[in-house]
């Protein structure tokens, strides 16, 4: 018994259009140069219209849950292989949302989720990957991590000041730093492979200009004011600075093993449709399968099975004769 989850053609996005959103290893990125409302790009409009665009991205979005469903159940069973989600991006990119929307059809049991904020006293007296390592899915399960290891050459180059918290050795802390981080998260990211746990890394690709309306949004609706940090205004200042980080990281830790998708994400119906997308086709390309049951086990489930159909036979009998 081999089931395979079958994906039907009509309702996943091809993969000539999803690596268009990869990051090739070594290859400079322009994060300008990428539409982060790709859904709304003119060619996919002219073709088939917003509204049928959005219609579409909706029904494979619902497709790609069910399927994910079906493979988190091989995922769990099989018990080979784990998942790390990472999902890096400025604030108010829909993180959480894509979160909600992934781990809508999950078996709970079988997914985890961390966020990670400044760290603490007693994270930054450990080495910049320990909290991460801790908290790495098992096999058997998909681990999503709300920000990661990459704030370590995000925030932390956009403002250096950090470095001076993490209590570092003399001579560490020059210019070579970064390429020593991208290393590390490199080397880290490979052990991780080689040993079952697969890592997809997406970038949710914002404007400037959709920040400030979503934070707009957050201000003028007062059951959002609770999203809205105060650190939102001073680190959006730094938007530039950010950008420049974002595209010396994901070049420098895009590889084979880890690719970085670069997800477009202005459109929250698109975001969540792409994640969802490549999420589900990985789990189901790795051609999964329930355990295989011996000959000797067959027969003990066999046995099973009689006995317990014996005992309705017999509790049927027992009331008969009451
Ligand atoms: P939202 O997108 O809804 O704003 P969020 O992920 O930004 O959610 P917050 O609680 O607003 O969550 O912010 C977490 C903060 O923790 C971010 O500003 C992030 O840069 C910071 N942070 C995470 N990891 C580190 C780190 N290693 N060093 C310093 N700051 C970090
Ligand atoms: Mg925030």
């Amino acid at each position: 018994m081999v089931p395979q989850i079958r994906r039907r053609r009509s309702l996943v996005i091809q993969k000539k259009f999803l690596n268009k959103f990869l990051v090739k290893p070594g290859k400079p990125v322009y994060l300008k140069d990428l539409d982060p409302g790709w859904a709304s790009h003119k060619d996919l409009l002219d073709k088939f219209g917003e509204e049928r665009v959005m219609k579409l991205a909706k029904k494979i979005l619902k497709r790609n849950l069910e399927n994910l469903a079906e493979a988190q159940n091989l995922l769990w069973a099989s018990d080979t292989y784990g998942v790390l989600v990472i999902l890096q991006a400025m604030d108010a990119a829909g993180k959480d949302g894509i979160i909600r929307h992934v781990m809508s059809g999950l078996n709970p049991q079988a997914c985890q989720v961390h966020n990670f904020k400044k760290p603490t006293n007693d994270e930054l007296d450990h080495n910049f990957l320990w909290r991460y390592m801790k908290n790495v899915p098992q096999r058997g399960r998909i681990g999503i991590f709300n920000r990661s290891y990459y704030e370590d050459v995000l925030v932390v180059k956009v403002h250096p000041e950090y470095l001076d918290h993490q209590k570092l050795p003399p001579g560490i802390k020059g210019e070579n730093i970064w390429k020593h981080r991208y290393s590390d998260i490199n080397h880290f990211e490979k052990h991780l492979t080689r040993n079952g746990i697969i890592v997809l890394k997406f970038y949710l690709h914002m404007s400037k200009e959709e920040q400030r309306k979503r934070l707009l949004n957050r201000l003028n609706n007062p059951a959002k004011h609770w999203k809205f940090s105060d650190s939102d205004l001073p680190e959006r200042a730094y938007w530039d600075d950010y950008m420049k980080a974002y595209e010396d990281a994901l070049c420098a830790t895009s590889t084979e093993w880890a690719p970085w998708y670069i997800i477009p994400s202005n459109h929250k119906w698109a975001s969540r449709t792409l994640v969802a997308d490549v999420l589900a086709g990985t789990i189901c390309n790795l051609g999964l399968e329930f355990p295989k049951i011996s000959a000797d086990r067959r027969k003990r489930l066999e046995a099973a099975r009689i006995q317990l159909e014996g005992e309705i036979e017999e509790l049927a009998e027992g009331t008969m004769s009451a």
